[in-house]
């Protein structure tokens, strides 16, 4: 077997362009200044203008001539990676790194493995994380299959972190400094987790509605405060307090099991997570849990399907420079 890593995308970064091309292009460029997709031209590696940094010019890679507009553009244009001065094959380094860690990967190590700064490290993984979020699925479950939900409570303790960075505190018990996750996982199936200002009713009803068919069976321990039945599922629960953990099919195991996962990685790998970007490390948890190697899907193909995220998601500097989510 080929090592993933002697992949020419890794390390070329024309096959870069032409590796994204593929990804982002299935059916072939489109011009994004005027919707062409005939009479468009590969320009070839142009040299741009020399400058104090680059007395001989720099190689401008992935260059495409739109015989309609008069315009150029690249592959990148309009997608998470516009405007980056990271060279592609990079970010290919970094997607690949980011994807086939199954408890992530932190921006310390990518800081080190791709020799890009702590900074721009933390931005990359960033910009992956939006790519890795679903922008708006179709419902989960259906006619015979089973939906898993429950809520956990992530961050770290509080005497631990830095007095800026401390959750404020929403009232007393174990939980109060810690954010409220409620996820949902169909057996067999995908992932999906959000974070919620407090676990209530009302916002559970709102997730399970709009990403859960109806018909569902929903099943959840008895903590979820969970009225899924009037809601037009068949619900059913366990009763944790009273030792019962699973009776017949009815559990919360699978949820349980991807909670574990998503702990593992925010405590081992990544420390502390603020709640602002709390959402961008749930979208990566969920997106490598839904990918996962028992559905099917390798390293390869799941680096493949987070850049193919790319599009449409634009995310710049001034939105995410709010230092503080992660050590
Ligand atoms: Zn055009």
């Amino acid at each position: 077997m080929a090592s993933v890593l002697s992949e020419s995308y890794f390390h070329d970064e024309q096959a870069a362009f032409e590796a994204l091309e593929r990804i982002v292009w299935p059916d072939g460029p489109s011009c994004p200044h005027c919707g062409a997709t005939d009479r468009l031209n590969r320009l070839g590696v142009q040299r741009s203008k020399p400058s104090k940094t680059h007395p001989e010019g720099r190689s401008v890679y992935g260059l495409w001539k739109c015989y309609h507009c008069r315009g150029q553009f690249t592959v990148r244009k309009g997608t998470v990676f516009e405007d980056s001065p990271i060279p592609l094959h990079i970010w290919f380094q970094a997607a690949h790194l980011l994807c086939s860690s199954k408890k992530g990967i932190s921006s310390n190590q990518l800081h080190r493995v791709l020799g890009v700064t702590l900074k721009t490290a933390w931005f990359m993984s960033m910009r992956l994380r939006t790519a890795m979020g679903d922008g708006g699925l179709s419902p989960m479950g259906g006619n015979s299959s089973t939906v898993e939900i429950d809520e956990a409570y992530i961050g770290g303790a509080e005497k631990n972190k830095h007095a800026n960075k401390r959750t404020p505190s929403r009232g007393h018990g174990p939980h109060a400094t810690k954010a409220p996750v409620v996820a949902l996982v169909e057996r067999n199936g995908k992932a999906r987790a959000y974070h919620v200002p407090d676990v209530t009713g009302a916002n559970l009803r709102e997730i399970v509605g709009k990403n859960v068919r109806r018909g569902t069976k929903i099943y959840s321990d008895d903590s979820a405060i969970t009225q899924s039945g009037a809601w037009g599922y068949s619900h059913a629960s366990v009763n944790h307090k009273a030792g019962e953990y699973v009776r017949g099919d009815v559990h919360s195991n699978t949820v349980e099991g991807f909670f574990a996962i998503l702990k593992r990685g925010i405590v081992g790998t990544y420390h502390h997570v603020s709640e602002e970007h709390l959402h961008r490390y749930l979208s990566e948890f969920s997106f490598r849990y839904s990918e996962r190697s028992a559905l099917g899907v390798e390293d390869r193909e799941r680096a493949t399907k987070a850049l193919r995220g790319i599009v449409g998601k634009r995310l710049t500097y001034k939105s995410t420079d709010r230092r503080g989510a992660e050590a």
